[in-house]
């Protein structure tokens, strides 16, 4: 019985991949099979524009410091980049993700507003 416990629970467990594309840009995962693609992301203040050092935090690019040491902002947004140049290496984080899942390029927003319209849609038409 615990057996099958523990067996489910790493069945759910989603794979970090981290023995993929460890000299690559993209590849599948030995890990679990799924094709990978590197994608470089940059974390820059929503008021002044400008770059902030980022790190990753359970999986999610957030900025090193809580404000925008330009502009005193707490406010960011993250910039998918195409190419890393030599200016942006050093506050580039890159993420391993599986290449019909990215999700910085599908907001969780546009999710929203499609579960908003089903509720419309559920509204009776009679008082
Ligand atoms: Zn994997
Ligand atoms: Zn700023």
């Amino acid at each position: 019985m615990e057996n099958i416990l523990i067996k489910f629970i790493k069945q759910k467990k989603k794979c970090q991949h981290k023995n993929a594309l460890l000299h690559s840009n993209s590849g599948y995962c030995p890990d679990c099979g799924k094709f990978l693609v590197k994608n470089y992301y940059i974390v820059r203040c929503a008021c002044c524009d400008i770059k902030r050092e980022a790190k990753l935090s359970w999986g999610e690019i957030v900025p090193v410091e809580k404000f925008c040491s330009n502009c005193g902002s707490k406010e960011f947004y993250i910039e998918k980049l195409d190419s890393v140049s030599l200016v942006d290496a050093q506050y580039a984080i890159y993420l391993k993700e599986i290449a019909d899942e990215l999700k910085y390029l599908h907001p969780e927003a546009q999710i929203w507003v499609e579960e908003d319209e089903e509720k419309i849609r559920q509204i009776p038409l009679k008082n």
